[in-house]
């Protein structure tokens, strides 16, 4: 079954919407396979965005990433990939949809509160690099 990694990012956590984020995934249909509360360091930061190395923006990303507890999780079903990024809704909160996660919560780019892979292969890849252990069975 399709799995993605979706990450709730340092914002998200502190402003108490982790409950909230879970809470549309489960309703949606899709099931939890992994979960875990981490502080990421520079460097896996950067691994994980390796894609945007050279983007202007890309050292503030990198910051937001590292400066506190991220929520890691596993979601797998039913093309989970491409509609886990409708429920997170487009990148830039003025353009997210209201009904969405970044269109009902965000209104900065750089503090957009969630991650979604942008394909099954991209999902492969992070979930690989975020839970090395594998997911629950
Ligand atoms: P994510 O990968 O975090 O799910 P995304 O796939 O919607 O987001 P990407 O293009 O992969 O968007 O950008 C990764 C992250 O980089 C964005 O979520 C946002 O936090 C940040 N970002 C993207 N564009 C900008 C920008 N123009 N200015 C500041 N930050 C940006
Ligand atoms: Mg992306």
């Amino acid at each position: 079954m399709e799995q993605s990694f979706i990450m709730i990012k340092p914002d998200g956590v502190q402003r108490g919407l982790v409950g909230e984020i879970i809470s549309r995934f489960e309703k949606k249909g899709f099931s939890l396979r992994g979960l875990k509360l981490m502080s990421v360091d520079r460097a896996f930061a950067e691994n994980h965005y390796s894609d945007l190395a050279g983007k202007p923006f890309f050292n503030g990303l990198i910051e937001y990433i590292i400066s506190g507890p991220v929520v890691a999780m596993i979601w797998e079903g039913k093309n989970v990939v491409a509609t886990g990024r409708k429920i997170i809704g487009a990148t830039k909160p003025v353009d997210s949809d209201v009904g969405t996660i970044r269109g009902d919560f965000a209104i900065d780019v750089g503090r957009n509160i969630i991650h979604g892979s942008d394909s099954v292969e991209s999902a492969r890849k992070e979930i690989a690099l975020w839970f090395p252990e594998g997911p629950v069975n």
